[in-house]
């Protein structure tokens, strides 16, 4: 009925073409799924009658019944595929396109930040309008272009080099434009062969390539990186040396990012305070973590990352093989935009880079002290990816960076290092069917940052997001001593996983509260939380901490909260105690 009565405002109005974006038909639906998908277009034939219908499908192939359920579709006139992450509906096209119909063919990446193939993508067109005519033939991005930065042209600081690699949502429609006109018989040669060789020197840039990474990478291949011993096993021996209470307390990392603090980290990246100023500055924010930690009595303590502007953004800027935009900004989710790095090479870790103050606040205190890193997975789906070798290759060399990370923190005498998988859920692919490809390779390369530790050595990892149920198996996979998991505003959904009998031998922290609200939790709303965990989870299992970092947060509302997280935690001790 809406449907009804928009399509005929837009007539009204003078449209000649409505686009309907339908990208759930790249997903697995079943056939009623499929039957109520084209008894809804039926109901619309009469109101569209009269109009170029232009039913756009992008992220993944389109599976071969959904292809066949969409292109029978006689109230639709037009078909837009996404033809670089759908590779398989290109062959879908070639075996069978409806007479008659436009395909709108998308042949330059929406969601990236590369030049095109010019050369390739001008190869597929021809040979698609040999299947479905050259006057029903129209050139398009994969998708829309919001997932992919605005301007090369706000680019100053990016190298010429590099910024010839590159194009951004601008530079995609000219580079449309530029197909099209070649398919109509103008090409434009000199633009052309300037892509043509821009690809030539991104693949032959020794900046691109590293052969010591390449060997390191290729040798995992068929080997599991797993740490030799049972997570109990570890349990066992980190707890003769932590020494830690039951129901241990501890925070996810991020401690108030103060507007004093982003004024430190602005000037000292615009050279306007000297490295000591910075250094001492940092030291100072430290120091009043640890101690507000220590005043609170919490068990397992964080440095509160006040050297960090972004989990990703603050690694990226220390690896190798990583670039920056001064304006690339994108759509995270709702008005929140983000700056991902670019990865244009192979990865490597020239030096340290949290070493130096993990140390300096274990320094600090007798309690343990958390080393904390952004995991390989988290920094590949948080950043624009390469797309000249498949994305786990990527992840596994960065996975090797952290991995030495890992090592040096140890050696440097840190005994407890989370490592932050934040998005691995998020980069689960749309199809089921690549589930199991992706999870294997992201669990490994979890475990690969953290294989070599001693058991002494306590991994941590911390996931955002509810719904883990599915893959929760994955989870255990990974191998971590501890894991911390946002669990408060999924209502608790993620016990019921165990509840159902899922057995889970490592340590568990599911967040107690929710920290992306200004409201302080009870002590009593805490606790009653624990208990119901409890009554899932093994006691010696169970940690306690709020969901997520607390970065965002006002100093006034985390220490009252933590207050309470704390005595939540100590009133359930001394009553476990008790029943004994
Ligand atoms: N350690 C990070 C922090 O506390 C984790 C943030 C996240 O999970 N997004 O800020
Ligand atoms: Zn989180």
């Amino acid at each position: 009925m809406v449907f009804r009565e928009v399509i005929a405002e837009l007539k009204a109005a003078g449209a000649s073409w409505i686009q309907f974006d339908e990208p759930t038909l790249v997903k697995d639906l079943e056939s009623h799924q499929l039957s109520a998908f084209s008894a809804a277009y039926a109901e619309l034939e009469s109101a569209l009658s009269g109009l170029n219908v232009l039913v756009e499908t992008y992220f993944a192939d389109v599976p071969a019944d959904s292809y066949k359920t969409l292109t029978s579709l006689s109230s639709v006139t037009a078909y837009g595929f996404d033809l670089e992450r759908g590779t398989k509906t290109l062959e879908l096209v070639k075996s069978g396109f409806p007479a008659g119909k436009y395909l709108f063919a998308g042949v330059v990446d929406g969601r990236n930040i590369w030049a095109d193939d010019l050369a390739a993508s001008l190869a597929t067109l021809q040979s698609l309008e040999a299947v479905v005519g050259k006057d029903k033939l129209v050139v398009s991005t994969s998708c829309s272009l919001m997932h992919t930065a605005v301007d090369l042209v706000n680019e100053t600081k990016l190298d010429d080099e590099i910024k010839s690699w590159l194009a951004f949502a601008a530079q995609k429609v000219v580079e449309v434009n530029a197909l099209a006109k070649a398919l109509a018989g103008q090409k434009d040669e000199a633009y052309f062969a300037a892509n043509a060789a821009a690809l030539a020197s991104r693949r032959s840039s020794p900046r691109v390539t590293n052969e010591e990474v390449q060997k390191a990478a290729t040798a995992l291949k068929g080997s599991d990186h797993r740490r030799a011993t049972t997570v109990s096993a570890r349990l066992d021996a980190q707890q003769k040396k932590l020494n830690l209470p039951v129901l241990p307390t501890t925070t996810i990392g991020s401690f108030p990012q103060t507007v004093e603090l982003r004024r430190v980290r602005r000037e000292y990246k615009a050279k306007k305070i000297s490295e000591e100023e910075y250094t001492n500055a940092i030291k100072e924010e430290i120091s009043k973590v640890v101690k507000i930690q220590e005043e609170l009595d919490i068990d397992v303590l964080v440095h509160g990352e006040p050297e960090r502007n972004d989990m990703v953004e603050y690694f990226g800027e220390q690896l190798s093989g990583f670039t920056f935009t001064a304006n690339g900004w994108v759509q995270s989710y709702g008005s929140r935009c983000v700056k991902p790095p670019i990865i244009y090479g192979d990865v490597s870790r020239p030096n340290p880079m949290t070493v130096f103050w993990s140390k300096m606040a274990q320094s600090m205190t007798a309690r343990p002290m958390k080393g904390m890193l952004t995991g390989p997975v988290t920094i590949l789906n948080w950043s624009f990816v390469r797309n000249d070798q498949p994305r786990f290759e990527t992840c596994y060399q960065i996975a090797l960076a952290i991995k030495k990370e890992v090592e040096d923190l140890e050696a440097g005498g840190i005994q407890v290092i989370q490592i932050d998988e934040a998005a691995l859920r998020e980069g689960l692919p749309l199809r089921k069917s690549e589930h199991a490809f992706y999870l294997d390779w992201a669990v490994h390369s979890f475990r690969i940052t953290n294989c070599g530790v001693q058991d002494t050595t306590q991994i941590h990892t911390h996931m955002c997001y509810s719904n883990f149920n599915d893959i929760i198996q994955s989870i255990i996979n990974m191998d971590a001593d501890v894991i911390t998991i946002e669990n408060s505003r999924s209502d608790e959904k993620l016990l019921s996983v165990f509840r159902e009998g899922v057995v889970y031998g490592a340590g568990i922290g599911p967040g107690v509260y929710d920290i992306h609200s200004p409201r302080i939790p009870s002590k009593e709303e805490i606790a009653d939380r624990v208990n119901k965990m409890l009554a899932v989870l093994d006691t010696n299992i169970l940690w306690v901490n709020p969901d997520c970092g607390l970065k965002t947060r006002k100093y006034a509302e985390v220490k009252p909260a933590l207050t309470n997280m704390v005595e939540a935690a100590k009133q359930i001790r001394a009553e476990l105690a008790k029943a004994q």
